[in-house]
């Protein structure tokens, strides 16, 4: 079949699969070209590996440190002539990649929060891994049901203490727009926390731990965000802020857990980019266009790949402690938060209207990056030419 982009709001409903497996190549492509790692993991399992941060890390610990990677997520097989989720298609040509270079390999496609694919993945390691020195946790959920209960909690995107309203760009109409958004209920925030905070992270680390899978030394790195002023309402002093800070109380509990065997918990704050979540978030997505600007004219411009590359090398395995912020937070937004860039942002903020998208933002980057996100728009990919949705 001939596969077209279907786009609707912040989401695109078909995948292309050569234009991902050329964009998981490409990313190797940039690994490869950074000098081998040393003293990096063996062996990495990866919690949200199919997209974004966690497929880029896959990607630094496969391709940068010689990593076997035991990646899980919950990705859409191609059905009935729908095309699959982008991040099916990304693991595909992941695994092929991985295994062509004489890596160890292996996904786990199912829901993480959940008793079943913990262990599930508990067997897989003991069968197939040994003991794991570094634990990426990188999902990024809407929803998580409580192993334990069944109850069914929602994540949401919403303003602390009063109702929030700011400019966001409507990237299908190329607008600026004001977002009305009503403050969170005490039990918006509960459940954004439940999904979103440090629990699920907790119960994988104590489950590995209890089976006695984790190698001295091992470390496992949880994903934040903090971002500009201009974001706080509905990120850092949101709900879905709430969730982070409870990133750091989880983060202390695993260092207990951890401690037994010399190991580490971290929490690596990253920079803005445009992944399948962050699109969804009102506001972040005209702050990142304006910022792709000024960071792309000034250098310093990363994507995820990038980014990853950087946590690992500088980082995570840079042969001596891990640098963190006095928070005790690894800053990989270190470049997005500088003084220059960050006034350069602030400076178009309040004069960004709809007739000068083009001139003071990104747009066209944007949506390049939103449209390869699901294999569109890849340089030397025919789109006229017939395609295989379904590939195992
Ligand atoms: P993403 O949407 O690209 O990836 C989410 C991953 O989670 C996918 O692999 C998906 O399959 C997996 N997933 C979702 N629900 C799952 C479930 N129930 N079971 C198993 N897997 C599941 O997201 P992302 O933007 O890469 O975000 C990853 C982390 O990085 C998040 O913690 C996010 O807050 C953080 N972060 C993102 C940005 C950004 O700008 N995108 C910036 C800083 C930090």
């Amino acid at each position: 079949m001939i596969i077209r982009p279907k786009v609707r709001g912040f989401v695109c409903v078909t995948a292309h699969p050569t234009g991902c497996a050329v964009n998981v190549q490409e990313q190797i492509d940039y690994v490869n070209t950074q000098a081998t790692i040393e003293g990096g993991p063996k062996n990495v399992l990866i919690l949200g590996a199919s997209t974004g941060y966690g497929l880029s890390s896959r990607i630094a610990a496969a391709f940068g440190c010689g990593a076997n990677t035991l990646g899980v997520f919950f990705e859409r097989p191609s059905e009935r002539g729908r095309t699959a989720s982008p991040g099916w298609y990304n693991s595909v040509a992941f695994e092929k990649q991985a295994k062509a270079a004489g890596l160890y390999a292996s996904s786990i496609n199912g829901d993480a929060f959940s008793n079943d694919i913990k262990v599930q993945a508990i067997d897989r390691i003991k069968a197939d891994m040994g003991k794991i020195d570094l634990v990426i946790y990188s999902l990024a959920a809407p929803r998580r049901a409580d192993p334990e209960t069944g109850e069914v909690y929602r994540s949401t995107l919403k303003p602390i203490g009063s109702n929030y309203s700011n400019k966001y760009l409507d990237t299908d109409k190329k607008t600026i727009q004001m977002a009305e958004l009503e403050a969170a209920t005490d039990e918006d925030i509960r459940n954004t926390v439940k999904v979103m905070g440090g629990e699920d992270w907790e119960l994988w680390i104590q489950a590995l731990k209890n089976a006695d899978l984790l190698a001295d030394g091992c470390k496992t790195v949880a994903y934040d965000y903090i971002g500009p002023k201009i974001t706080w309402p509905i990120y850092k002093e949101g709900t879905i802020g709430r969730a982070k800070l409870d990133l750091r109380r989880a983060k202390k509990a695993i260092n207990q857990t951890l401690n037994s065997i010399d190991g580490a918990a971290h929490i690596a704050v990253n920079k803005a980019v445009v992944t399948q979540a962050s699109s969804a978030i009102p506001g972040v997505n005209l702050y990142i266009t304006i910022l792709f600007k000024i960071m792309k004219e000034r250098g310093g411009h990363e994507g995820c790949t990038e980014q990853m590359s950087r946590l690992f090398r500088d980082r995570l395995y840079n042969g001596s402690e891990v640098p963190v912020d006095e928070l005790g937070l690894i800053r990989m937004d270190d470049w997005e938060m500088g003084e220059a860039i960050q006034s350069a942002v602030g400076d178009i903020w309040p004069r960004i209207e709809t007739d000068t998208v083009d001139e003071m933002t990104d747009f066209v980057g944007y949506q390049q990056e939103f449209l390869r996100l699901f294999g569109f728009g890849v340089d030397g990919v025919d789109y006229e030419a017939e395609v295989e949705p379904e590939v195992e």
